[in-house]
This record gives C-alpha cells, sequence and structure tokens, in this order.
C-alpha cells in the first residue's frame, strides 16, 4: 500500500461535476486529486443539453470556445405521425443580449462536454487518475483517510475533504449511509444508443410517439454522423442488444424501412430514478452531482445541476481551507439542495407530460435554462441589503458592456472570470466607499470596478457605461456597491453610506481578518431554512 502527503481535496468521480469541481479548485491554486474507477473517459453522448447558465461557467472556466466550436443549436424537433411529420419548435433561439451572451441551451454530447473539460484540467497541470477506485473512508478531525484500489494494488490518499462526485449510485454517499430519497420505476427503462445512420436527414431531432408514452427518438449529435437514439421499452421487454435486433426494433416502432444505423459506438439502458439525497455534507466529506440527486433526462438537467454543484462548492473549500469559518461549507447544501429538489419536480413533470403527448411538455423555457435561478432568502444573501430595481442578493450577476477610459468595449463576464470576488462601485461615493474597503490577505482576492464616476480613485478597473447597459441591466440607484461571490452571485447590495452590512456579509465568506472601523455586529451564519420555492424564482 502506497502513503502519502496530506492533500487539500480528494474528489471521486472525473464526469462533469467531479472535473468541474477539480478545475475550479487546481485554479485556485490547492493541491487537488481526482480520481474515477474507469479506465478511461465516458464514451457515451448521454447528456447533450448545456444550458446557458452553465455555458456561463464555461466561459469563466476558458472551455467555452471548444464547447461553442463542437456543439451547436438544437435543431426543430420533427414529430413523425404516420406519414406525416410535424416540425416543431423546442426552444425559442433568443439573439445574444448585453446580460445574457449565451441565451440558447447548446447541443454537445457529453463525450465531448467531458474531453473538453479534461483538456482544461490538463492545461492547469493535472491529470485524472482513471483506474483507481474508491473503496472506503475514514474521517478524523483534521482530514479524511481514503483507500483507493487500482489495477496492481491500493494506495491510501489523505485529504482535508474528500468530495464525491461518483454519479447515482455514489460509493461515498452509500458509505455515509446518507438515505437517497425517492423512487425508481423498475419498469420503465430506455435503451441509449449512439450510431452512425442513414436515411435519416440531420436537420430534426426525430420523434415517433408510440402507445403509453412508449416513443422512440433519434437525435443528430453535432460533429460526427452518429445519432443518439432513445427507445423507451415496453414493461416487459427484452433489450435488443445487437445492431441488427436493434435496426429491426426501430424499423417496426417507426415503420421506416430506410433508417438503417450502421455503426453502434455505445449503448445503454437506463431507468429514471427520482431520488435526492437527505444531506450533502458529513463533516469533512461532500456528495455532488448525480450522487446527490438523480431524475428524468426531461428537460436537460442532471449534468447542469451537477456542475452548478460544483461551481458552488469549489470557492467555500478554498475559503474555508484559507482560514474561513466552516460554516460557510454549510451553505453547500442550503443553497443547492432546494435547488435540486425543483430540478426534481420540473424534470419529472416534463417526463410525465412527455408519456402523456403533452405538447407543453416538450416545450422548453427559463425555468430548464437555469438563469433566473438565484439564492435569495438563502444564508448567503442577508436580508439587510438592498436591492436594485432589477436584482436582489442571491441572485445571478448579469453581463453588461462598459468602456474604459480609451473608450474600449469591457464586458463585465471578462472582469469577473477567474477566482476572486468582484466589487462594483456606481456613482462618486460609492467609488469612494470601494476605495476604503479592507479585503482580507488570505483566500480569494478582491477585484473593484467603478462605474460611472468622475473621482479618480484606488480601483481595478474604473469604467463608463457610454450605452447604458449597466444601468438597464443592474439598474441600481445612484451610489451602489455591488459585492459579487466567486460563482457570479450576488452577495450584497449598498445604497446607504452604512456599510456594516456588507462587512458582515464579507466577513461570512472570507478569512477572519483586521478590517476596517465600519465592521460591525453578528456574522455567523443562521440555519434558517431556505424553502424549495426560493430555490427557482420565476421572474
Ligand atoms: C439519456 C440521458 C440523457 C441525459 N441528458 C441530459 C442533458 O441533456 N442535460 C443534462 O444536464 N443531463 C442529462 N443527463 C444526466 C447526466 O448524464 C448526468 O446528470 C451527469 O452525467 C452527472 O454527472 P456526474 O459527474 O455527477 O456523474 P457521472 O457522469 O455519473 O460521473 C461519475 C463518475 O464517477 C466514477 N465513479 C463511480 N464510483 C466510483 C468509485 N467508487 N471510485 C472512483 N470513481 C467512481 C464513474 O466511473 C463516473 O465516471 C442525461 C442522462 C441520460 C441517461
Amino acid at each position: 500500500m502506497e502513503s502519502n502527503k496530506i492533500i487539500d481535496v480528494l474528489i471521486v468521480g472525473a464526469g462533469p461535476t467531479g472535473t468541474s469541481l477539480a478545475i475550479d479548485l487546481v485554479r485556485r491554486g490547492l493541491d487537488v486529486r481526482i480520481i474515477d474507477k474507469a479506465p478511461h473517459a465516458f464514451q457515451g453522448s448521454r447528456a447533450k443539453g448545456i444550458q446557458p447558465r452553465t455555458l456561463e461557467v464555461f466561459d469563466d472556466f476558458e472551455v467555452i470556445t471548444d464547447i461553442l466550436s463542437q456543439g451547436s443549436l438544437y435543431p426543430l424537433l420533427g414529430i413523425h405521425l404516420g406519414p406525416i411529420t410535424i416540425p416543431w419548435p423546442m426552444f425559442k433561439n433568443k439573439r445574444a443580449t448585453a446580460s445574457t451572451p449565451y441565451p440558447n441551451t447548446w447541443l454537445i454530447p457529453q463525450y465531448t462536454t467531458d474531453s473538453a473539460l479534461h483538456n482544461q484540467l490538463k492545461k492547469l497541470g493535472r491529470n485524472v487518475d482513471f483506474g483507481r477506485k474508491l473503496i472506503g473512508f475514514t474521517q478524523g478531525l483534521e482530514a479524511v483517510v481514503s483507500r483507493v484500489s487500482f489495477s496492481n494494488g491500493e494506495e491510501e490518499i489523505i485529504s482535508r475533504y474528500l468530495v464525491g462526485a461518483d454519479g447515482g449510485s455514489s460509493e461515498v454517499r452509500q458509505q455515509l449511509g446518507v438515505n437517497f430519497i425517492g423512487s425508481t420505476d423498475e419498469q420503465d427503462r430506455i435503451l441509449i444508443v449512439d450510431a452512425i445512420t442513414t436515411g435519416l436527414s440531420r436537420n430534426r431531432w426525430h420523434v415517433w410517439p408510440g402507445r403509453n408514452g412508449k416513443f422512440v427518438g433519434a437525435c443528430p449529435l453535432p460533429n460526427s454522423q452518429l445519432f443518439q437514439w432513445m427507445i423507451r421499452l415496453a414493461p416487459e421487454e427484452e433489450p435488443p442488444e445487437s445492431l441488427i435486433d436493434i435496426n429491426r426494433r426501430i424499423q417496426s416502432h417507426t415503420r421506416n424501412l430506410r433508417i438503417v444505423l450502421k455503426e453502434m459506438k455505445w449503448r445503454s439502458v437506463f431507468r429514471p430514478n427520482i431520488r435526492l439525497a437527505e444531506v450533502y455534507r458529513s463533516k469533512r466529506v461532500f456528495i455532488s452531482g448525480d450522487a446527490a440527486h438523480v431524475h428524468t433526462p426531461a428537460g436537460a438537467q442532471g449534468l447542469n445541476t451537477g456542475i452548478q454543484d460544483a461551481y458552488n462548492l469549489g470557492w467555500k473549500l478554498a475559503q474555508v481551507l484559507a482560514g474561513a469559518s466552516d460554516d460557510l461549507l454549510d451553505t453547500y447544501e442550503m443553497e443547492r439542495r432546494p435547488i435540486a429538489a425543483s430540478v426534481l419536480g420540473l424534470s419529472t413533470k416534463k417526463y410525465n407530460g412527455i408519456s402523456n403527448l403533452d405538447p407543453s411538455s416538450i416545450r422548453r423555457g427559463k425555468d430548464e435554462q437555469q438563469l433566473t435561478l438565484t439564492y435569495h432568502g438563502g444564508p448567503l444573501a442577508s436580508s439587510a441589503s438592498d436591492r436594485t430595481n432589477t436584482l436582489e442578493s442571491g441572485d445571478r450577476a448579469p453581463d453588461a458592456f462598459l468602456f474604459d477610459s480609451k473608450g474600449k468595449g469591457v464586458r463585465l463576464f471578462d472582469l469577473f472570470r477567474g477566482s476572486h470576488f468582484t466589487l462594483i462601485a456606481y456613482g462618486n461615493r460609492a467609488a469612494r466607499d470601494l476605495a476604503r474597503i479592507n479585503w482580507p490577505v488570505n483566500g480569494a482576492q478582491l477585484k473593484r470596478i467603478v462605474v460611472n464616476s468622475s473621482w479618480i480613485l484606488q480601483a481595478d478597473y474604473v469604467l463608463n457605461d457610454l450605452k447604458h447597459t449597466f444601468e438597464s441591466v443592474y439598474s441600481p440607484p445612484d451610489d451602489t456597491l455591488i459585492l459579487i461571490r466567486p460563482d457570479g452571485y450576488i452577495a450584497h447590495i449598498s445604497s446607504s453610506e452604512d456599510l456594516n452590512s456588507l462587512y458582515n456579509s464579507i466577513h461570512k465568506m472570507t478569512p477572519n481578518a483586521e478590517f476596517s472601523g465600519e465592521r460591525a455586529g453578528e456574522s455567523n451564519i443562521t440555519n434558517k431554512p431556505f424553502s424549495h420555492e426560493r430555490g427557482y424564482r420565476a421572474n
């Protein structure tokens, strides 16, 4: 058995959730290992819908160019009803705006997404340790000792924290004894096949409805000759295995003998589970992604929700390792579990609607896009915060297009990119206050942005809102300070000269440090319930 030094975080599972977390932690300078029991990266197309909010995370992770170049917009659905094919828009495609640079759900197979994330991790100097399986762990006060097996031995990995991003049948969750509450309909199975296919146009996501929701679907996968086939099986049906049998099954359902699957690249039988972990944390061990929540594929939420989990947890782990209060780590479950509960409801509703041939369940809108998702009312969005005309604490900080002193255009998202917090001061007095804010030396640093101030004060960027996009998107009163968390959500809004509540907000999220005289009051995170409904705000 090999033995090692103490690392900061061991991540189990190199799917989209674990790899996103690894990227976020490594770019923050943490000592991280990521292991996966599989011998190589996942080969299937499985999750193929990337939501706009996840594209924004990919922008922050600097993988967006790869993702955009290898994917496409969704084609229209082609619903085959006997001899008639009805074109049906699943999405209303929108133009990019100043606040939302990626407004549309993006079609890209999971093997390409995983590969883009693995490549980015590699660029940051880390590789996934494939062929290494977590078989057990024990946690003490200071660290977690994990046992990992590989082809010719076992090793012990000691880490400050352990994160199970190890999928729906998570070993980490099971070893913690965490209940995975919900149901599995053993009768409901979907055969998924990636195959090179002829006799079918590539400009439609073809769907052949059947009785009792037993549909067959074929979605063209961008940058390939492949289609992702989904065949919802009848309760007692034996899933066809060989290409000949799969072709026979498809041709009999579609009544189209011209459709031929030529080469099968991946095949899997999938049972939609609808389950949510009772807790996401046990002391130094966390679960995220499918390890914490699973649901039907309807609505394209699983991978996206897993990546958002990782994005929420990453900066908090780094801050606590740098000396912030351990309470900050409790906010991961408090913020993310209600969101997952909403996603389970949304995806189940869509899935049942598809079974009942309800056309509204095929349409995708803002609920799925995850842009209106808010942590407002949660533990880090203080009720003492002010609000602007359009935004409250806990909301996503939108993009905006501003100009520097030389008249060069600057996107806010370009300035948010990285591991720091951002403080935006709008107006002269706010700019003066921004210059006075003391920031802790340890942990994530602060980027200071001044907008529309004639005073030259201490700031990283001094910008002008020449086209009024900031004004219309953020709509702040004069002299407002907006504190943005490293994961792009608004932590606090201050429109008054009293900065106490801003300091309290900073104190909850950063290592203890000497602040300037203004800091006051209690800053403990209260464990107040954050209702599921608040998780998704429909606005
Ligand atoms: C047909 C279908 C379509 C879907 N479509 C979408 C979609 O369009 N959009 C969307 O967002 N989601 C979709 N999903 C869901 C999505 O695929 C999952 O939510 C996503 O893969 C979860 O990512 P993850 O990283 O949490 O887990 P996984 O991708 O399952 O990765 C877990 C990893 O952990 C590893 N592992 C497990 N146990 C151990 C261990 N003991 N030691 C070491 N490693 C271990 C596994 O090998 C695996 O690589 C779809 C799912 C299906 C089945």
